[in-house]
């Protein structure tokens, strides 16, 4: 991004230090029957060091906004900025740095290597992205004794538990030391012990200052978070809370 943007968002009264600054975002894919209007308004902002959940129904657009935040999507229309950085507008090479530097991105399913050790899975992306060998290789170990793993990691994945296999996607998205970790559904295909720790190893990351955006449909997994945000028809749903989870608080005012 050049440097008039960042002047243009200041000069509009709107310069802040946030990760993700979602507004008035719009998608809508065109279907042969009828198009699916997915986001219809989206607004979002997530603190540096905040661990912000997204949760709705299925369908309500939050894999959407998700890929729209990992600039794996483009929106129709809207505005989205990541470490104040402005995706709109930039071209596919622009958004693959923009994720290199920025995004790391964990899924439902785990999307490993699976001819690969556990530990050149981690290697892999930081090498790709520009790191030398050996220190990719020593953040690597060091990222899986972190998350519980570094026993395992001339081993293929296979020999991996469901929670550990998610565990080991994580260890790779934080591989370039993302502003961001995004998760999509993360306990999705886990048992209940397997997403239990996911869950915990997301609050560890948080204490540890990590951001994080998570999207689910699942009340407990959004119940890690440190604020939850709730979405319905591909807007936030403002003011709906549920009185189960005590930990709800609002979106922050701009
Ligand atoms: P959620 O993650 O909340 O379940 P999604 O963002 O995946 O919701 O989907 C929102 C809506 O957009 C759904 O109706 C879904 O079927 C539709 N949708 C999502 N992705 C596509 C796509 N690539 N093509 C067509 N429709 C899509
Ligand atoms: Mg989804």
């Amino acid at each position: 991004m050049t440097m008039t943007d960042t002047e243009e968002r200041a000069g509009a009264g709107t310069a802040n230090d946030l990760a993700v600054d979602v507004r008035a975002v719009y998608r809508t894919f065109e279907q042969d029957a009828a198009p699916v209007r997915a986001l219809r308004g989206a607004d979002l902002q997530v603190n540096r060091s905040e661990f912000a959940a997204v949760m709705g129904p299925s369908g309500c657009g939050k894999s959407t906004l998700l890929n729209i935040v990992a600039g794996l999507d483009v929106p129709d229309e809207g505005e989205v900025f990541v470490a104040s950085e402005r995706l709109t507008g930039m071209d596919e090479n622009q958004l693959a740095l923009m994720r290199r530097r920025h995004i790391g991105i964990v899924f439902q399913f785990f999307n490993l290597l699976e001819g690969m050790s556990v530990l050149e899975n981690v290697v892999m992306p930081a090498v790709i992205a520009g790191a030398k060998r050996k220190p990719a290789e020593a953040r690597a170990r060091d990222l899986l004794d972190l998350l519980g793993i570094g026993d395992k990691a001339r081993q293929a994945p296979g020999v991996l538990s469901g929670g550990q296999r998610q565990r080991l996607a994580i260890a790779r998205a934080l591989a370039n030391q993302p502003t961001m970790l995004l998760a999509d559904e993360p306990t999705g295909a886990l048992d209940s012990a397997g997403g239990a720790e996911v869950m915990e190893l997301f609050r560890r990351l948080h204490t540890g200052g990590q951001t994080i955006l998570l999207v689910t449909h699942d009340q407990e997994v959004a119940a890690a978070a440190s604020r939850i945000v709730w979405m319905r028809d591909g807007r936030m749903a403002d003011g709906e809370t549920d009185p189960t989870t005590p930990t709800l608080v609002g979106q922050p005012r701009p």
